[in-house]
């Protein structure tokens, strides 16, 4: 059993000890926060609670540390605990630039321990269908796909309003989103334009939208806001055999495949202007309309995988490589948003 230490013990590093505490490949050594209050929780909640993060530091029974902090302070706390002789856990998003990122990775080699970041959305259950279907083929090769999420009450007035300490949408739920397309669509992004939203927050983007072009012509769209009171649906996908469609985190995805281009006859429909065929709706006869089962998912497969990274027996799941280019899509994107225009790129 690996020990895990936890620094910041807040929403997302409670999770961390909940996580920790039931696990079968880890088990909890403490905790430590800047703020006494949470410190006083930890406690409450049975949690032994060290007296400051150089505690953690200097624990050498502590084989793993995770960084749940706002995101401005996540370079210096994974540098000082990987420089201390632990390997690291960063919650996402890691660095506010790829030239942060890159002085945590450095610090990663110059200590032989282990860098991963928390990309725990791979394991969302509406990601995995459409990867599913991506990767069988069933409605042949990709053309375009949407990811979006919608909610209604602009950014938690917390950190994540502010700036310097790496609020706004973008790094929040971007570097979710993205780093799911960057998995659905497994080719370098040649062009990236982006738009923010500052409906509810002038200081951050409260949301954005950002299209994507890959090298071989396929194309993506990622969509956060914050101020929908009515929400689009999480996934849309079209493909050269088919389209995919799953309305909303919990529920099956769609799929309509083609089995017969020619249709017999088209019934037209009729509006203002007049009628139409073209956008009339398809014959049933020619498509074939199911749904995918629900993916199985372990999110703690995250940890038992970098237990076993950190004995060497297993690689990283979530790779540094792929966390790098996750930011530099991001990085672009705030460029395209404040130049307002399209920036050509080979990520
Ligand atoms: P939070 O504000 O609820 O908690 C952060 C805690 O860190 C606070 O209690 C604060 O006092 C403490 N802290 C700040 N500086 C510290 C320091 N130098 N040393 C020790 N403690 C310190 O924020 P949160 O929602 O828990 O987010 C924390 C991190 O987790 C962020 O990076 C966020 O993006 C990430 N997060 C990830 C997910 C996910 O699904 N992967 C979900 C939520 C949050």
């Amino acid at each position: 059993m690996k020990r895990v230490a936890v620094i910041g013990y807040g929403g997302q590093g409670a999770w961390h000890c909940t996580q920790v505490q039931k696990s079968d490949v880890a088990e909890l050594a403490g905790i430590y926060d800047i703020k006494e209050t949470r410190r006083n929780a930890a406690k409450e909640n049975g949690i032994f609670v060290y007296s400051s993060n150089e505690e953690i530091f200097a624990d050498n029974t502590v084989d793993i540390i995770v960084v749940s902090t706002p995101n401005d302070v996540h370079e210096e706390l994974v540098v000082n605990g990987l420089k201390s002789g632990h390997n690291v856990i960063c919650e996402k998003p890691v660095a506010l630039s790829v030239a942060e990122f890159d002085r945590m990775t450095a610090a990663e080699k110059e200590s032989g321990k282990l860098l991963s970041v928390h990309q725990n959305r791979r394991w969302d259950i509406d990601y995995l269908a459409v990867k599913s279907v991506i990767e069988s083929g069933e409605i042949g090769e990709t053309i375009r796909v949407e990811s979006r999420i919608h909610g209604s009450r602009g950014i938690p007035s917390d950190w994540r309003c502010e700036k310097a300490k790496g609020g706004g949408m973008i790094l929040d739920w971007g570097v979710h989103l993205i780093d799911q397309m960057l998995m659905l669509i497994p080719e370098k992004v040649k062009r990236i334009t982006c738009n923010v939203t500052n409906i509810t927050n002038k200081e951050v983007d409260d949301g954005f939208r950002m299209e994507m072009l890959f090298e071989s012509g396929k194309s993506a769209y990622v969509e956060v806001g914050t101020y929908n009171f009515i929400a689009l649906p999480r996934f849309y996908m079209q493909s050269q055999e088919g389209s995919l469609y799953l309305n909303d985190w919990q529920e099956k995805a769609k799929v309509a495949k083609l089995t017969r281009w020619i249709e017999k006859d088209v019934t037209p429909v009729q509006n203002a202007a007049g009628i139409t065929k073209t956008m009339a709706p398809r014959d049933e006869l020619t498509l074939d309309s199911y749904e995918i089962e629900k993916q199985k998912s372990d999110v703690h497969n995250f940890y038992r995988n970098f237990c076993k990274a950190c004995d060497g027996t297993e690689e990283q799941l979530i790779k540094n490589s792929q966390v790098r280019r996750v930011l530099m899509v991001m990085e672009t994107a705030f460029k395209s948003a404040e130049a307002g225009q399209t920036i050509e790129v080979d990520i």
